[in-house]
């Protein structure tokens, strides 16, 4: 906490203040200048800190009362040293092998999540991703095919031996998603659905946190928090582009979002290029320079005929673009030390 007091507060003053800090078992340190002079107050735990702030406040010599609080703690890297490596089956995300999610935006038949599942497992991605509840900014977008959806990635997954990754939008559908899922994605729409937060950290299924569009690194921070609040501490964090004032890619990926996020947590972090910049054109650059900035993985749609996509058609790979970023994805994991 930091204590300032009004100009002209006397010796007498300070003094008086420091002891009331020294009596609630604080450790005090005075700096004075030449208008004013400034305490700060060590050791205070968080719960306290407004109640104190306030009482402080009562003194006439103290202007103002500045409560520093952590906005999170179980996220933070100093509350974790070590990092967090989430294990998954055969697959560990956070580790020195970077990883690789890979499917259609969306489920859409039993035909496309088999052929998508069966390309993106030969070229060398191990979770599988598709929706089949579908987060859709117009209300007459495709909505998705929910849980003929489910069964159907978890089908195309065993028979390739991948994980899923899928969106559950509601708090009433995470037992039945968790059912079929093997990382339980929340997506950018939802980042501060703080209901659905709370429900997925009662899970002990690993959860994909997207980045919100208009959210800042600690809101989203503070979101992983939630989750983990509820016991679930396994979640990976997936920046997807934020909104600006750029209209030519989709959204903006904040690719400094990767190392911001290394230093301030201790959670793996992963970047999705397609929904990032809307353009399969651009798609393997974006997934090239986050492994290079040290992201932990990349989750990437991949579409066999995207011009028929019911959703996302623009940003899709065709799977053999998807092999040949795989290959590159190779190249840049070995020259920052990793392996794909
Ligand atoms: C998705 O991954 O299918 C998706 C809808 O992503 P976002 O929530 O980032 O828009
Ligand atoms: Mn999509």
């Amino acid at each position: 906490m930091i204590i300032i007091l009004r100009s002209g507060a006397t010796d007498q003053d300070i003094e008086q203040v420091a002891e009331s800090l020294r009596e609630r078992g604080y450790g005090t340190h005075i700096s004075r200048g030449v208008e004013r002079t400034i305490i700060g107050a060590i050791g205070a735990r968080d719960e306290e800190k407004a109640t104190v702030a306030e009482q402080l406040e009562a003194f006439p010599s103290v202007e103002r009362v500045i409560p520093i609080l952590r906005p999170y703690k179980l996220v933070s890297l100093e509350a974790k040293p070590d990092r967090s490596v989430i294990e998954i089956g055969p697959v560990r995300i956070g580790g020195r092998k970077v990883v690789v999610m890979a499917g259609p935006c969306s489920v859409e038949s039993e035909e496309q999540v088999l052929c998508v599942a069966r390309a993106v497992k030969a070229a060398g991605a191990s979770i599988l991703r598709g929706g089949a509840f579908k987060p859709s900014t117009s209300p007459y977008g495709f909505r998705g095919l929910e849980k003929e959806g489910l069964a159907l990635l978890r089908k195309a997954a065993d028979r390739e031996g991948m994980l899923v990754v899928t969106e559950v939008m509601d708090p009433r559908d995470v037992p039945l998603v968790a059912n079929y899922a093997d990382i339980l994605q929340i997506g950018t729409r939802n980042m501060a659905n703080f209901t659905l937060l709370t429900e997925v950290g009662l899970t002990r299924k690993p959860v994909l946190l997207k980045r919100g569009m208009a959210s800042t690194i600690e809101e989203w921070l503070q979101a992983a928090e939630y989750i983990m609040l509820g016991g679930n501490h396994q979640v990976i964090l997936c920046e997807r582009g934020i909104r600006t004032f750029e209209t030519f890619t989709r959204n903006t990926v904040d690719i400094s979002a990767v190392p911001a996020v290394k230093e301030l947590a201790h959670l793996p972090v992963i970047v999705d290029p397609s929904h990032g910049t809307g353009r399969a054109s651009m798609v393997p650059a974006v997934a090239r320079a986050a492994i290079a900035a040290g992201a932990d993985g990349v989750i990437v749609e991949v579409h066999p005929h995207p011009e028929q996509a019911l959703k996302d058609g623009p940003q899709s790979l065709r799977p053999e673009a998807f092999a040949a970023l795989m290959v590159e994805l190779a190249a840049v994991a070995k020259a920052v030390g990793r392996e794909v």
